[in-house]
C-alpha cells in the first residue's frame, strides 16, 4: 500500500464514521432533525428556523404560520391586534365526514388561533400599516365569515386611520363548511377594497404559498401593488382541474410567482429575506409621493 492509498483509505473511513455518527445523532434526537421536502437534505430544525424557515442548502421556502410571519416582517413589538373578539360559529350546523364545529376546535387547538386570519396595525421599518395575515395551518387558510369580516373591518380601520393596507394571503379558497356565507365574503371584501381605493389609500398584496380560489379572486389580488414571495403557488382553480378541463398539459412553472411575474399578474417577486426591505421601500416611496 502506498502512502497515498493509506491516506485515501483513512479519509474514506473518516467520512463513513462521520455519516454513522450523524445517523446515530438523528436517531437519538429525531425531534431536532427534519428533511428538506425539496432537496432531501437532513437538516437541524433550528438551522431552518434561524434562516427564516428557508432551507440553507437549496433556498426552498417552507410555509410560515401567521405568528411567525408577523415576527419576521414587522418591527419588534409593533403589532397591535384588532378584532380578536370575532369568533367563528356554525350557522349551518354543517357536517361532512366530521362536524364543522369539531374541525373548528381541532384547528383552534392546533394553531392557537380563533380562525384563519390575524388582523391589526403594525410597523415595517417605522412605516405604519393596517394588516391582515392569513394562516394556512387553520383549515387550509379557508375564508369563511370570520376571515371575511375581519379583513373587511381592518380595511375600514385603515380608511379611518388613513393608513396603507397590507394583506398577506395564504389560502386554499372559500370555506366549504360555510357554503354561500363563505362565498359572500368575496363580494364583501372586494367592496371594502373599492372603498379603500376611493379613499386614495395604498393597498399592497403579499401573496405567499399557496394562495388560491376565492381569496385570489377577491381581496388577495385587488392591491395597487402585488408582491409575491419566491416560490409561492398562486391561482384560482388548481392545476389538475385546469388540465382536465382544457385537456392540455400545462408548463411546469405554471401558477408559480415567477411565472405570474413573467406574464404581468404580479409586480415583484421577493425572497423571504428581502421581503421586509421590499415592503419598506414601497411604503417609503409611497409616503414621499403623498407628501
Ligand atoms: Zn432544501
Amino acid at each position: 500500500m502506498t502512502v497515498q492509498d493509506w491516506f485515501e483509505k483513512r479519509k474514506e473511513a473518516q467520512i463513513q464514521r462521520r455519516a454513522l455518527e450523524a445517523r446515530v445523532e438523528i436517531e437519538a434526537n429525531p425531534d431536532l432533525w427534519t428533511k428538506c421536502v425539496h432537496c432531501d437534505a437532513q437538516l437541524l430544525k433550528k438551522d431552518i428556523e434561524d434562516n427564516q424557515m428557508v432551507c440553507p442548502v437549496c433556498d426552498y421556502h417552507f410555509r410560515v404560520n401567521a405568528r411567525k410571519r408577523i415576527e419576521q416582517l414587522f418591527d419588534e413589538g409593533s403589532f397591535e391586534e384588532y378584532f380578536s373578539e370575532i369568533k367563528p360559529t356554525d350557522p349551518l350546523e354543517f357536517s361532512d365526514t366530521e362536524a364543522y364545529k369539531d374541525r373548528l376546535s381541532a384547528a383552534q387547538q392546533k394553531t392557537g388561533l380563533d380562525d384563519a386570519v390575524v388582523t391589526g396595525v403594525a410597523a415595517i421599518d417605522g412605516h405604519k400599516v393596517a394588516t391582515a395575515v392569513m394562516d394556512f395551518d387553520f383549515m387550509g387558510g379557508s375564508m369563511g365569515s370570520v376571515v371575511g369580516e375581519k379583513v373587511t373591518r381592518i380595511i375600514e380601520k385603515a380608511i379611518e386611520l388613513r393608513l396603507p393596507m397590507l394583506a398577506i394571503t395564504s389560502s386554499g379558497g372559500a370555506r366549504m363548511q360555510e357554503s354561500a356565507l363563505s362565498l359572500m365574503q368575496m363580494a364583501k371584501t372586494s367592496c371594502a377594497c373599492a372603498r379603500l381605493d376611493e379613499a386614495g389609500l395604498l393597498y399592497i398584496n403579499l401573496i405567499t404559498d399557496p394562495t388560491f380560489g376565492g381569496v385570489t379572486a377577491s381581496f388577495g389580488t385587488l392591491g395597487d401593488i402585488i408582491v409575491a414571495e419566491q416560490g409561492a403557488r398562486v391561482g384560482f382553480a388548481g392545476r389538475r382541474v385546469i388540465e382536465q378541463t382544457i385537456r392540455q398539459k400545462l408548463p411546469s412553472d405554471f401558477q408559480t410567482a415567477e411565472y405570474l411575474l413573467k406574464y404581468g399578474q404580479v409586480d415583484v417577486v421577493s425572497s423571504r429575506k428581502d421581503l421586509k426591505d421590499t415592503l419598506s421601500k414601497i411604503l417609503a416611496m409611497h409616503e414621499q409621493g403623498v407628501q
